[in-house]
């Protein structure tokens, strides 16, 4: 076993490098993850920047992602050197107040890998076994390092409690295409996605959308879904773009008694105006949904294994982990792009969809 590995380290905001970095010494009730990809996420950029996490650096991020087993600690139990595999992110105590509630993400102690402590942007990576999931045969590895995200909108669906019948809205059409396939399953009717980008509006369309709504085409997007619900507006409005301006409008254009889904992540400072008198009378509810954890994992592995969700759309590309800075800043100016990854074991780019 090699005792150094190459990883993409950022040491200060907006200092990433290449380096040689020792490998990962696992504890007994850990295991070590020869890492195949690692899909890039808005977080990864806000690590970067120094947004998030800055008080963690130097840290390896990277958190969406699939590999092999190639070590496993003694208390490991049902993993074994070969097991291809993901895991869940988030590490608690175990033992707070929240845990002990079954809110392991409210944890005082609360870390995610890749984000709070060492990721995947390397070539191995270790987890605790316990939140390692094995990826069945028919799941490849890039559709294995999707199963992070995936299971993060399970977990807002989950919460979100969408009925049969029900109209559903979806701001925004990154992950929001996701929110859009898992709407239709939970029988949602119609399923109405709303974004800037032609293309990714169609792929809305394509993974379940019966009506995506381009900002491009209509002034107004709040009259534009009380046009299409009586007047009345949305049962449920999920925000996954994360700006302040979308939460005013998911609020404003979800109809009375109805739920806003809070999803997409805004800065720590960000606030947005809320009239207390139409929270009340409109008994809204807004629902936060934070990430995918526990049967969310297992969950999202079985809705990819079976086809239930076909995300292969959304991969655009996989770049050598030399070039994770570029693909970093490529992400935030090439509009196109929606789901890059990255891999130790390629030296050139490989182009999945256009
Ligand atoms: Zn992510
Ligand atoms: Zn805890």
């Amino acid at each position: 076993m090699a005792k150094t590995m190459k990883a993409a380290v950022v040491e200060k905001p907006g200092a990433l490098a290449i380096r040689e970095v020792p490998v990962p010494e696992i504890a007994d009730d850990e295991v070590l993850i020869k890492i195949k990809y690692t899909g890039i996420c808005g977080t990864d950029w806000s690590i970067y920047t120094g947004k998030y996490s800055a008080d963690k650096l130097p840290l390896i991020p990277g958190h969406e992602f699939s590999g092999v087993v190639v070590q496993a600690g003694g208390r490991a139990r049902g993993l074994k050197e070969g097991d291809r595999v993901t895991a869940d992110i988030n590490m608690s105590c175990g033992t707070c107040f929240y845990c002990r509630q079954g809110q392991k993400l409210m944890c005082r102690d609360f870390h995610q890998l890749g984000i709070h402590v060492n990721g995947t942007y390397a070539q191995y990576a270790k987890a605790p076994y316990e939140n390692v999931h094995k990826l069945p045969e028919n799941l490849d590895f890039l559709t294995g390092a999707f199963v992070e995200p995936v299971s993060c909108v399970i977990h807002s669906s989950k919460a979100a409690k969408v009925t049969h019948g029900s109209s559903v809205v979806i701001l925004g059409a990154g992950l929001g295409v996701l929110h859009g396939a898992l709407a239709r399953y939970r029988g949602a009717a119609p399923v109405i996605v709303i974004a800037h980008n032609p293309k990714k509006l169609a792929i809305a369309r394509e993974m379940g959308a019966d009506i995506t709504i381009s900002l491009n085409e209509i002034e107004d997007p709040v009259a534009e879904v009380r046009r299409l619900t009586d007047g009345r507006g949305a049962d449920f409005v999920v925000e996954a773009v994360g700006k302040p301006e979308t939460y005013e409008q998911a609020l404003e254009m979800v109809r009375p008694g109805g739920t806003v889904v809070a999803f997409g992540i805004c800065g720590g400072d960000d606030t947005i105006k809320v009239s207390p008198f139409d929270l009340v009378l409109g008994e809204k509810t807004i629902v936060g949904s934070c990430a995918g954890v526990g049967t969310d994992w297992p969950d999202a592995i079985a809705l990819l294994a079976h086809g239930r969700i076909k995300p292969q759309a959304l991969f655009s590309m996989v770049v050598p982990l030399e070039e994770l800075e570029a693909a970093l800043k490529q992400l935030r100016t090439d509009p196109n792009l929606t789901k890059v990854f990255v891999s130790s074991e390629i030296s050139k780019r490989e182009i999945l969809s256009k």
